[in-house]
């Protein structure tokens, strides 16, 4: 138990460790930890903090706390090095050299988290970016050194600008503290709550800790309380006891005066004393011994020993009335108890002292082992489910979390894609999805998220689609429901739309013209003979090509002369034999006067080699030869050959992305450009991108893959372009 006052700025220095790991008593490795600091100091040579002091002074005393918190060599040599990477460059393959796989992993994982900041979050995304932070740090002395890290920083705000001081206290009462209270290291969570409370709400700060001062006579008061308890227990044969005494973190009463709206004298536990023991048989005994000497509120016993809290934390709490009327709460627990309470997770490192590092499938077995022990412990509670996910997300690297670019944290399975992640985040991102880039840089859809990524989804026309290939690549059964039900929905009104079109036009095509009045009958009659339910059905089947329709034109002519001869009997209808031309200037073998599409991922253009594929809707989408689309190795008979028709004179769309070093007058060069070639510009936009580059993307006409080529050619040659893309 800390006094709450002891948060010296004295400046530290090398010797202040090497006593801290002196008084330690456990054994540490001091040749690495020397090396440590040598190469630190060395690294931020004269730089100063704002404070004025020499910057070291900040690792070594984050290194200091973490000898403090019983963590082994690595880690301490971790956060003697934890900034170095980040501001002074020192190359972590150097790190890796001299002081070998451990302390480099931990040196970056820190590094990762630093990087991440935000100021306010809602409750829910700040439980994911926790979760986040406990997932990127899969070793967990990664937080544990960041913990510390943050701790000193706050002890040593005073230094900061004012509107740094207030984010840094939002970002440590929001994330941090919640990380150390899952963790379990109660005195860390409760320091960073209190010092972020006194920046975000000084005066209810000022008034609690003055309200505890005012009592100071309350000192001598659970003084002398904890003599009595010693007496007694001694008494009673244990006489091995320790008693802290314990006064209530400002932060602790602040929730409870101002969250739960109690008074000052509602709060029982402000003051407490805790009886630490040696088995636990003895503290059910003290229990009873305190009941016997002091009259115990009703509904205030806590057996957290028998059902220990998620964290892990195992204590008997009772609240009894003192003898001058002032309730005070007493816990009782054994010492390895409060070595949890205190250090939580760090506790395991405490009790392995001696053993340097140990192999990674040690330290694995040994997180592994400790959710174990945690559902173990949690079997009773009906929590136990969630629980459950909560640690294994924590913990285990079964989910990822990654970052959208406006900083919300999504959660997925690990394994998930960037197509999930475009679901998760909306269907109609999913739906709209062409692209996605991570840290700025394109990936291929089916990229399998990271966690700390941060994820941009590129997004097409809205009535884009997804693909059905995706159902094979994305994993999470959100994603995989969200595209079937596209297909059912969406598609349903498109197929129905287009499936009427079609068969419009083809009777059209075949001089079918039914009076309107006989329209809807005859339809029906078609249905019928089709038997199927309505209309709309039999339309939707044309659409996605359940109906053949040059089966079904059999029928309707059919049907069609059986009316004209219901009619005049005289008449029977032909087939007009000629032939069209297609007006999309494209020939697909075997198919004649089929509908025609430009399939978006390549957008061929006429003098390409190109391949059609009959889709499921109705017509025939046309790739280009070499686009990744298309498996057209002879297993799937819907690819058939096609190729341009030569008597097309057309002008095609296509769209270039222009990229380039970013300057003035980049844009105006890039346009004109496209206008000394006399090439019509249907769309054209500038933006810049993080590396200190700009893209532009144009949309252009063009004749064919020649004029495409020599435009291209031009426009590499302007002032500054990297490269020029088709898209
Ligand atoms: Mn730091």
């Amino acid at each position: 138990m800390e006094s709450r006052g002891d948060r010296s700025t004295t400046i530290m220095e090398y010797q202040g460790l090497v006593d801290a790991i002196g008084q330690s008593g456990r054994p540490y490795n001091m040749e690495m930890i020397r090396h440590a600091y040598d190469v630190a100091a060395a690294a931020h040579g004269d730089a100063r903090r704002r404070s004025g002091e020499p910057y070291i002074t900040h690792p070594l005393s984050v290194a200091a706390l973490l000898v403090d918190m019983g963590m082994d060599s690595e880690s301490v040599a971790a956060a003697l090095l934890h900034d170095v990477v980040e501001d002074t460059g020192v190359p972590l393959s150097r790190l890796k050299n001299e002081f070998g796989e451990d302390v480099a992993h931990l040196v970056d994982g820190v590094t990762k988290l630093t990087r991440i900041s935000f100021s306010s979050v809602e409750e829910q995304q700040a439980e994911n970016l926790r979760k986040m932070l406990l997932a990127m740090s899969q070793d967990v002395r990664v937080m544990l050194v960041k913990l510390c890290d943050r701790l000193h920083n706050m002890r040593t705000a005073d230094g900061w600008p004012p509107q740094k001081r207030r984010d840094k206290s939002l970002e440590t009462m929001e994330v941090y503290a919640p990380i150390a209270h899952r963790l379990g290291i109660s005195n860390i969570k409760e320091e960073l709550e209190d010092l972020s409370l006194r920046y975000l709400d000084p005066i209810g700060y000022e008034e609690i800790s003055s309200m505890l001062d005012r009592n100071g006579s309350a000192k001598q008061f659970i003084t002398n309380i904890a003599n009595k308890i010693r007496e007694r227990l001694a008494e009673n044969g244990m006489k091995d006891c320790t008693i802290k005494k314990r006064i209530k973190s400002v932060y602790g009463i602040y929730r409870k005066m101002f969250v739960h709206n109690r008074s000052f004298e509602e709060i029982y536990d402000v003051y407490a004393v805790r009886i630490i023991l040696d088995t636990v048989g003895e503290c059910y005994n003290a229990l009873g011994v305190i009941h016997d000497m002091y009259h115990p509120l009703p509904n205030r016993f806590k057996d957290y020993i028998s059902t220990p809290k998620p964290n892990m934390y195992q204590s008997l709490h009772t609240t009894v009335i003192g003898h001058e009327g002032i309730p005070f709460e007493v816990q009782i627990r054994t010492w390895e108890m409060d070595h949890m309470a205190e250090y939580g997770v760090a506790a395991h490192w405490k009790y392995k002292a001696g053993v340097q590092g140990g192999s990674k499938t040690a330290r694995l077995e040994e997180r592994l082992a400790w959710v174990r022990q945690l559902l173990e412990s949690q079997r009773d509670s009906d929590d136990a489910g969630d629980l459950l996910r909560d640690m294994k997300s924590d913990l285990l690297p079964e989910e990822v979390f990654a970052f959208t670019p406006k900083g919300d944290v999504i959660n997925l399975p690990a394994g998930a894609t960037a197509i999930d992640f475009a679901y998760a985040i909306h269907s109609a991102v999913g739906n709209r999805m062409i692209g996605a880039k991570v840290n700025g840089r394109m990936v291929p859809i089916d990229h399998k998220v990271v966690t700390g990524e941060i994820i941009e989804i590129i997004t097409g026309p809205a009535d884009k689609g997804p693909s059905r290939d995706w159902l094979n690549i994305v994993t999470t059964g959100e994603a995989k429901n969200k595209i079937r039900n596209w297909f059912k929905k969406e598609r349903k009104e498109e197929n129905i739309a287009e499936g009427k079109a079609a068969l419009e036009k083809e009777m059209r095509r075949n001089l079918i013209t039914i009076p309107e009045e006989d329209y809807e009958a005859f339809m029906n009659e078609i249905v019928r003979r089709q038997r199927m339910n309505s209309v709309e059905e039999m339309y939707a089947a044309i659409g996605y090509g359940g109906i053949q329709l040059s089966r079904l034109m059999l029928r309707i002519k059919d049907e069609y002369n059986r009316m004209i001869k219901e009619k005049d009997p005289t008449v029977t209808f032909q087939i007009p034999a000629k032939k069209q031309k297609n007006p999309d200037g494209v020939i697909v073998e075997g198919l004649d006067n089929c509908l025609v599409k430009f399939a978006k991922c390549c957008n061929p253009l006429p003098g390409d080699r190109i391949v059609g594929f009959i889709t499921r809707g109705y017509g025939v989408s046309i790739h280009k030869k070499d686009c990744i689309n298309v498996r057209d190795d002879g297993s799937d008979p819907r690819w058939v050959r096609a190729h341009w028709d030569e008597s097309v004179k057309e002008e095609f769309q296509s769209t270039l992305e222009i990229t380039a070093m970013d300057r003035d007058g980049l844009f105006t060069d890039v346009s004109a450009t496209l206008g000394e070639m006399r090439i019509p510009i249907h769309a054209i936009n500038a933006r810049k991108t993080s590396d200190g580059r700009a893209t532009v993307i144009a949309t252009i006409s063009i004749a064919n893959t020649e004029h495409l080529n020599s435009v291209i050619q031009k426009l590499r040659k302007v002032r500054d372009v990297i490269n020029v893309e088709r898209t």
